[in-house]
């Protein structure tokens, strides 16, 4: 029962099977003094009497209980008949629940009731722990009441022995945690308010603390066990870019990241490093200066974008950066042709090759190089794990690894969900830029918005329209796209005004076709869907105009907007939706009409749509904590986080006799639960 219902298995589950709110239950509350805006209450009186009500199939039962003000009335619908026969008119009760007040009167639908005995309360433990039951264990008389019965009886079969702790003395004096058997005691059964603040933060610490170790002692068996090739030097190619090709100046979170690479280049152990950067921070450079040092060194690297456009894009901006360098770049796509391709494939063999950019094509088995010692992924959450595995085996040891996005990942995720990578940050945007300015308008101004196209077009921009596409197969949002695209035509008419128009349904090459006439500037006007969301950088459009915009995520949208804005003009994002939109949907549009900030904003999807949802998160299961949580508990979170590296990094085998209680453990967790299974 316990288990379908709950997920308790053990003694231990049920310790852990935390209260999720207290009563004082010397409190008890006068009848009259209940108001509609009482939460749950306590009152104590006498039983009047008992009547059942209603038709068949609508039936109630019935109590009045009054005390020396007034009267309430005890309502159930289930389990009448046992209620029935266990209530004893004239008998002194307590009951507990959630007043509700019909056609002026008071009552309370499902109280939990108790025979009522003042001398319970020994003003020690007046805070009574409730905790959620399911309806199914209620009817047989497992409350949430009745739930704290049971543990209470657990832990006195308990004692301080059987929760050995497992914090160090030293972080237990240093942040003045309770012991783990007062924090278990107290959180159910707490002596004072204090008390149960007490044991909350110190079980709380204990979650975070331990997953942040788990993750740590992963990546700190990488660390040791992966071998990777040395880059110990800095030489011509680096520094002949960076006094004379490098046409600004690096911001100063592109040298932190740089540095933070290359102080792992040095280190004799393969990187595998993630690299965040909001839209438009410049995290090519930071590529590029890597593959420069990676070539310094007498090793190759490869560039890995998830589209042959993006590819295309890199290549070309790279390229034209090195193209007074003596060093060879080349392309490599599924539509490379075939002569090409051999050359290429020649070229990477022999090592007359230094960068290689290109789709997945590049990590194909045919692709094989001399000495491969540095790989970027772009855009990270398009490619899977499989295909990063795949560039491991391309030389003896496997080549360093930079994984690049830039989906925001606030903080306190990057903490939790990414713990396994090394993770990097671009946390400032380039000088001199332009915030983009965003705006919420209903249909009906949708006239102006062309016109204001229109004006835009007129200067010489270009214009990005995207509709939602939920679903790749719905013919429902085709429709709507199709439809999109006359009404579109309508107010923009050819020759005047030329539209390319990109989905998911197109072919390959027609899709790309579309997308280099939008590029090249052939045409003024892009209508797609999401399929443009990832990096495409056209510079000259300044407008983004999102159809429909309540059915995006606040991620979505702000990686959309981030088309936009990516050269020095001033640019747009217009989000037009109905007038019918949920609260949700108004928060997300308001957040960001507020604010340009990558981070916040993911902070704030978070918030919104809870961890679980948040993409690349799912499956890390990392984040579910009974206590803690990661946006409220940041702060220790980092904490948590800190300590963690520092046992690790002093003491990696756990093998000081400081560290004992954490070893135990973690031993302890992984080996089978020690205390006897309930059933
Ligand atoms: P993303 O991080 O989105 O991939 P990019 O690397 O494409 O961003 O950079 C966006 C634009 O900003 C590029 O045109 C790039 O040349 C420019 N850029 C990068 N770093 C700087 C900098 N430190 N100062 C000025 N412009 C920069
Ligand atoms: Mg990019």
């Amino acid at each position: 029962m316990f288990k379908k219902e709950l997920g308790i298995f053990t003694f231990k589950d049920l310790v852990e099977y935390y209260p999720f709110r207290h009563i004082d239950k010397t409190r008890v509350n006068k009848i009259t003094s209940l108001n509609p805006g009482s939460d749950y209450a306590q009152v104590g009186g006498r039983l009047k009497g008992i009547i059942k009500m209603g038709e068949k199939g609508a039936k109630r039962l019935v109590a009045f209980l009054q005390d020396d003000t007034g009267e309430i009335e005890l309502t159930w619908f289930r389990g009448m008949s046992w209620i029935e026969n266990t209530l004893v008119i004239g008998q002194a009760y307590l009951v507990f629940g959630r007043p509700a007040f019909f056609m002026g009167k008071v009552q309370m639908v499902h109280p939990e009731l108790e025979i009522f005995a003042p001398e319970k309360a020994d003003g020690k433990n007046f805070l009574e722990p409730i905790y959620s039951s399911t309806e199914k264990l209620k009817a047989r008389g497992l409350t949430g009441r009745a739930m704290g019965k049971l543990t209470y009886t657990l832990m006195q079969l308990l004692s301080e022995k059987d929760f050995p702790e497992n914090l160090p003395d030293s972080i237990l004096k240093k942040y003045r945690f309770i012991s783990r058997w007062d924090a278990f005691f107290n959180i159910h059964f707490p002596s004072s308010e204090e008390m149960h603040a007490h044991a909350v933060r110190r079980l709380k610490f204990e979650e975070l603390f331990f997953a942040q170790l788990r993750l740590g002692l992963i990546r700190s068996t990488r660390h040791r066990s992966s071998q990777g090739w040395v880059f110990d030097k800095v030489g011509d190619l680096f520094n002949t870019f960076y006094s004379n090709y490098l046409v600004f100046r690096l911001t100063n979170a592109q040298k932190k990241v740089l540095k933070e690479i290359r102080r792992d280049l040095g280190t004799g152990k393969q990187m595998n490093r993630l690299l965040q950067g909001d839209v438009g921070s410049g995290k090519t450079i930071v590529a590029l200066l890597s593959m420069l040092i990676a070539a310094d060194n007498g090793f190759q690297s490869v560039l890995m974008a998830p589209t042959e456009i993006l590819a295309n894009q890199h290549f070309h901006s790279i390229s034209d950066l090195l193209r007074d360098m003596p060093i060879t770049v080349k392309l490599l796509t599924g539509s490379s042709v075939i002569r090409k391709r051999r050359e290429i494939l020649k070229a990477c063999e022999d090592g007359s090759l230094s960068i290689l950019i290109g789709t997945h094509a590049v990590i194909e088995d045919k692709v094989q190089f001399k000495n491969l010692g540095f790989a970027v992924i772009d855009e990270q959450h398009k490619f899977g794990v499989a295909q990063r595995a795949k560039l491991w085996k391309k030389n003896l040891l496997p080549p360093h690894i930079l994984v690049m996005t830039a989906t925001p990942i606030p903080r306190t995720l990057a903490l939790t969900a990414y713990g396994d990578l090394d993770y990097s940050v671009i946390d400032e945007l380039p000088p001199g830029r332009q915030p983009i300015e965003t705006i919420h308008r209903f249909e009906n101004k949708r006239p102006q918005v062309m016109d204001f196209i229109k004006k835009e077009i007129f200067k010489g921009r270009q214009v990005y329209i995207v509709y939602p596409l939920i679903e790749e197969s719905s013919t429902l949002d085709y429709e709507n796209l199709m439809k999109g695209f006359e009404e579109v035509k309508s107010f923009f008419p050819e020759p005047k005004y030329w539209i390319s128009m990109v989905h998911g349904k197109q072919k390959p090459v027609q899709k790309e076709t579309n997308m280099n006439r939008f590029v090249t500037g052939d045409t003024q006007i892009m209508v797609s869907t999401t399929v443009i969301e990832v990096g495409v950088n056209v510079s000259n459009a300044t407008v983004m105009v999102i159809e429909n915009a309540e059915k995006f995520g606040l991620s979505q949208l702000h990686q959309l907007r981030g088309r936009v804005g990516r050269g020095g003009e001033k640019s747009f994002c217009i989000l037009l939706t109905g007038y019918k939109i949920s609260n949700d949907a108004k928060e997300r549009l308001k957040v960001l009409c507020a604010t340009n900030d990558g981070f916040k904003i993911a902070e704030k999807d978070l918030e919104l749509r809870g961890p679980g949802d948040t993409e690349g998160t799912r499956q890390s299961g990392l984040l579910n904590f009974k206590l803690a949580n990661i946006i409220q508990d940041r702060v220790m979170l980092e904490v948590a986080k800190t300590i963690a590296i520092q046992i690790i990094d002093t003491d990696p085998d756990l093998s000081l006799a400081e560290n004992l209680p954490i070893k135990n453990y973690i031993q302890l967790q992984k080996g089978k639960t020690v205390w006897s299974k309930i059933s």
